[in-house]
């Protein structure tokens, strides 16, 4: 079971956790439990880190934010306790979860479940400070990036060989796009592997993506649900889970949107083998994930224009590379947009359909839309548009995929 932060809030919030937690101990099962800083904490304790000198020691700002976890994971634990419950707290080294030593971003590299299973024979619920690991070579404390609490969760779930992985969150499941944004979003009853992994990289804010990625590679029955259901009956929420485990074929799942792109195009850049090597290499190296790219002939056939996306915030340090290597890339002028959103629309049944994103592009162009870049893969497609559309784009997807709630 894994609770966020505002399911641990407060204290009395805690106590409600506690309450989620006996119910799955009443019914049978030994439970772990990964634990979240109560809401707010890791924003405040990264402000702290930043008050403290603008460039900072990863190793310490680790040290620093790895400490909201800890504190509720041992109030749940003396909650549980006060309840009559046998608990215990462990922190990320304690157990060990072992990471490696890319400070601020650590990937998990392997959970030891010996002593949470020692826990359990005796009886005892573990509760879990997530976001956190140890890089055992240097002992150094080590943090997962924002969110990394759901992978903490779903990686101990894999060690633990347990049967399911619940994160209880603040909304009561997936949904087939953000309800914010469109009122008649439906909550999924199962979401396949793949899908909710393009839905959490497209823009979905429910789960981190890595965390995703670990469920998949190890088939953990993941369920996105409410913590704030009563806990004596609480609703099942969404099943994160294999393809081959979806009886309901609908062909479009959801409908993604990220309004953290920008958009940065070449103008005549030289067309001969290299180019777009000289382009992307430099911004490979300094970490920027590049994503749409799309090269066209200029007027001339001799150039080309070559537009491609990236998250907004490498956006100055994309154009600032760019403008470096002016004369070795060798374009007359770059152009750049930050006011775009990247709207995708996800379904494994794109696998077996013919047709389905050319329906998108005649509707959106019905509605005024205009289609700044395209990309498309076997599960999903992706168009950039103008982020005053976001909206309207939204539910016109929305509705032509027919995701609309009845009623
Ligand atoms: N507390 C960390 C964060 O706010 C980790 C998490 O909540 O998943 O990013
Ligand atoms: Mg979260």
């Amino acid at each position: 079971m894994k609770f966020g932060g505002t399911s641990v809030a407060t204290v009395e919030r805690i106590r409600n956790v506690a309450r989620h937690v006996k119910r799955e101990l009443d019914a049978g099962y030994q439970v772990a439990v990964v634990v979240s800083a109560m809401s707010g904490e890791t924003n405040k304790l990264v402000a702290f880190a930043k008050d403290a000198a603008a460039l900072h020691d990863l190793r310490e700002y680790d040290a620093i934010v790895a400490s909201g976890e800890l504190v509720t994971a041992g109030l749940l634990a003396i909650v549980l306790q006060d309840m009559g419950i046998k608990a215990r707290s462990w922190q990320g080294w304690q157990i060990p979860i072992e990471t490696n030593d890319a400070h601020g971003a650590a990937r998990i590299e392997a959970i030891d479940g010996a002593r949470l299973m020692h826990g359990f024979e005796a009886g005892e619920v573990a509760i879990i400070a997530g976001f956190q690991g140890v890089h055992l070579p240097s002992g150094r404390v080590t943090t997962l990036g924002r969110g990394g609490s759901d992978t903490s969760a779903v990686a101990v779930a894999a060690a633990i060989k347990a049967e399911r992985c619940d994160i209880y969150t603040d909304v009561d499941g997936v949904y087939t796009t953000d309800p914010r944004i469109v009122p008649k979003a439906r909550r999924l009853d199962r979401v396949a592997f793949e899908e909710m992994l393009e839905m959490a990289s497209m823009g979905a804010k429910v789960l981190q993506v890595r965390s995703v990625e670990v469920a998949m590679v190890h088939k953990i029955p993941t369920y996105v649900r409410s913590s704030f259901d009563d806990p004596a009956n609480p609703g099942l929420g969404t099943l994160i889970c294999d393809e081959e485990n979806i009886m309901e074929s609908q062909i479009i799942t959801g409908i993604a949107f990220s309004r953290d792109e920008a958009q940065i195009t070449l103008r005549k850049v030289a067309d001969k083998p290299g180019v777009a090597a000289a382009i992307f290499m430099p911004l490979a190296e300094a970490n920027i994930n590049v994503d749409m790219i799309i090269q066209v002939v200029s007027d001339d056939a001799a150039s080309t224009d070559i537009t491609f996306t990236v998250p907004s915030a490498d956006y100055e340090k994309a154009r600032q590379l760019l403008e470096k290597d002016h004369d070795k890339i060798g374009y007359a002028s770059l152009q750049g947009a930050t006011d775009v959103v990247k709207v995708s629309a996800i379904g494994v049944g794109m696998r077996s359909h013919a047709g389905i994103a050319a329906k998108a592009f005649k509707a959106l162009a019905e509605k005024g839309v205009n289609i700044r870049a395209i990309t498309t893969s076997e599960i999903k497609f992706s168009v950039l548009i103008d982020e005053a559309y976001t909206e309207l784009a939204v539910r016109t997807l929305h509705s032509l995929y027919g995701l609309d709630a009845k009623g």
